[in-house]
């Protein structure tokens, strides 16, 4: 139960809509830089596309082919920036790409990509590109199909095994700073009083419960509710009665889809970044948490957004085309280990090729539209989400005619920042070292950085959240009890799903079910009934988003 009267009584300078990376980098950004700031998340913090990419910080090579050097620039300068303040969640990745002689993109091609890519990485600290003869790379790369190639590339760009937990370290963050934080909170109605909006209608999830958040005079509202945007700018209320903002529709959105494999015959010990042989789409073979997640693909989305799934003619694509560049591979439909969809909230572009379709973000200010204190966010990539903040605060402030502090978050650690050879790592490996196994220790590092400290001394008072939740897995008891005390989590899905990767584990994490629970009642004091919801709530979320429907499991839920 949440108490809303204190908010109802509190004028906020900043209200921002949506708890995806975005909008919790602006939350964060407004928070550190001194203004009074609420986010409020209709779901779970980093429920929505923030949960469904490929994981990568990258300056996008692929953004070269349509002359978006500014993104490119800017997105490398924030790859620069996340391997820095969060290198605990963000880590150098080798991709390589193999090149063929009847593809679209030929080995000069690439190769001036490459070369472009350093130049704009030239202040960098990732190493520069290597371009890889035929006779060398088959030697490296023995299991990628050679017929056809022209030869190689290597290069550097960054991945975030964990995106979810960017996000949520920056709501964190947010909160430490200040700013009020509120997940299953759905905004309903944006009400407006001349040309601003004065107040939010909000809706509790758990209780149904209405409520108002205030702006004063001078508040602005930041819409960064991705792909439902204007679905946000259709909530508008004047003088009580129904009225839309803008006419417009600003979203268009283009849905990707992505599957998770365990280990296969012939797969690669780098990433691989592969034009496919259908249609000459570039796509990823990632290795990832154990595993391989392949993605993506790209196409236009008119549908429900808070139903989605990946179809099985995605699934059949990212197979043949895995297959192709690795013929033993021979992957089917029963090695799919989990699947999962996003729509990327990119500008409306009617008609456009989706692949061509800018991945800048765009600041969209209402006042053409008659709303002068409403401003929101059309793309931007994980990548990006700093910056976005950053530049989205900078405009807050001079908006309201304010003075605009530096922005802190260009040197300013993520809360969960240490380095490897912080010498509190080797204390607590010591004092652990009979307790928690070493495959646990690199676990928990690699995704709590720092905050392992606190997850370990949970153990110190009840020694039985040392025990690992699954035998063949390195999490234990006490990250549970860790994300419902500590890190905002309400549901199974939330821990399984976004503070954690067991969704992606043993039959959809279904195995794990018992263990959680058990450990949720005696721990956190979820009742019989809470378990039983609870259990219902993920067995649908895994059956509506992640489960392809030619899968036999989904008869034995
Ligand atoms: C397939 C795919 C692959 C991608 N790969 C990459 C990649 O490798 N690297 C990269 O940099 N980018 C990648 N992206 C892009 C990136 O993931 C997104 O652009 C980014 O996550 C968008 O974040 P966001 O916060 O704007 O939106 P979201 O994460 O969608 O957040 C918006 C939030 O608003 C909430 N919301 C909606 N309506 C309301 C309401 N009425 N009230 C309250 N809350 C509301 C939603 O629940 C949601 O959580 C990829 C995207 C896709 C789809």
């Amino acid at each position: 139960m949440r108490n809303f009267n204190e908010i109802q009584q509190t004028n906020y300078d900043l209200i921002v809509i949506g708890g995806g990376v975005n909008g919790a980098g602006v939350a964060r950004d407004a928070a550190l830089r001194g203004l009074k700031t609420i986010l409020v998340e209709k779901g779970d913090f980093a429920c929505g596309t923030s949960s469904w990419s490929t994981r990568l910080i990258h300056g996008g090579l692929r953004y070269l082919e349509y002359f978006e050097f500014p993104l490119v620039r800017e997105s490398l300068k924030e790859r620069e920036i996340l391997l820095h303040t969060a290198p605990h969640l963000v880590k150098p990745l080798l991709l390589t790409i193999p090149i063929y002689r009847d593809r679209s993109r030929p080995y000069w091609k690439i190769w001036a990509g490459m070369i472009l890519y350093d130049i704009f990485s030239a202040d960098k600290t990732l190493p520069p590109h290597r371009m890889l003869p035929p006779a060398q790379f088959k030697q490296l790369f023995p299991s990628i199909d050679s017929d056809g190639l022209a030869g190689g590339a290597q290069y550097y760009d960054g991945q975030v095994t964990y995106a979810e937990r960017l996000c949520l370290e920056n709501i964190i963050s947010a909160k430490e700073a200040g700013a009020t934080v509120l997940s299953y909170v759905k905004v309903i109605h944006l009400n407006r009083q001349g040309n601003r909006i004065t107040s939010l209608t909000c809706k509790d999830y758990w209780t149904d419960q209405e409520f108002i958040v205030n702006g004063h005079d001078k508040s602005i509202v930041i819409n960064t509710a991705g792909p439902w945007v204007d679905y946000v700018c259709q909530s508008g209320m004047k003088d009580g009665k129904e009225a839309p903002i803008g006419k417009t529709k600003k979203i268009g959105g283009t849905k990707g889809s992505h599957i998770v494999v365990n280990p296969f015959v012939g797969a690669p010990n780098t990433s691989l970044y592969v034009e496919a042989k259908s249609d000459g789409r570039p796509f990823f073979i990632v290795p990832w948490d154990g595993m391989y997640l392949i993605g993506t693909t790209d196409q236009p989305f008119k549908g429900n957004l808070d139903q989605l799934k990946a179809d099985d003619d995605e699934i059949d694509y990212l197979l043949r085309e895995t297959n192709n560049i690795i013929p033993n591979a021979r992957l089917s439909r029963k090695d799919v280990k989990f699947t999962y969809s996003g729509v990327r909230p990119l500008p409306n572009a009617e008609g456009k090729k989706p692949g061509s379709i800018t991945r800048k973000h765009i600041f969209f200010n209402h006042s053409k539209e008659g709303v002068t204190n409403l401003i929101s966010l059309i793309g931007g990539k994980l990548t990006t989400y700093r910056q976005v903040g950053e530049e989205m605060v900078d405009l807050v402030f001079k908006q309201q005619g304010k003075f605009v502090p530096p922005c802190p978050t260009g040197d300013k650690p993520l809360p969960g920042s240490i380095l490897p050879g912080d010498p509190r790592v080797q204390r607590v490996l010591t004092e652990y070292r009979d307790r928690v196994s070493n495959q646990t220790m690199d676990h928990l590092f690699s995704m709590y950085g720092s905050k392992t400290l606190d997850i370990l001394a949970l153990i110190d008072s009840e020694p039985d959240l040392a025990t690992v939740i699954f035998p063949e897995l390195p999490d234990i008891k006490a990250q549970i009890v860790y994300a419902v005390r500590y890190e905002l989590a309400y549901t199974l899905v939330d821990i399984m799903r976004r503070r954690t990767t067991l969704s992606m584990h043993s039959d959809y994490g279904i195995d794990l079910l018992p263990s959680l629970t058990e450990t949720l009642s005696r721990y956190c004091g979820w009742d019989e009934n809470k378990c039983r919801q609870e259990k219902e709530r993920y067995i649908d979320y895994i059956n509506n988003n992640c489960l392809p429907d030619f899968d036999s499991l989904k008869t034995s839920l």
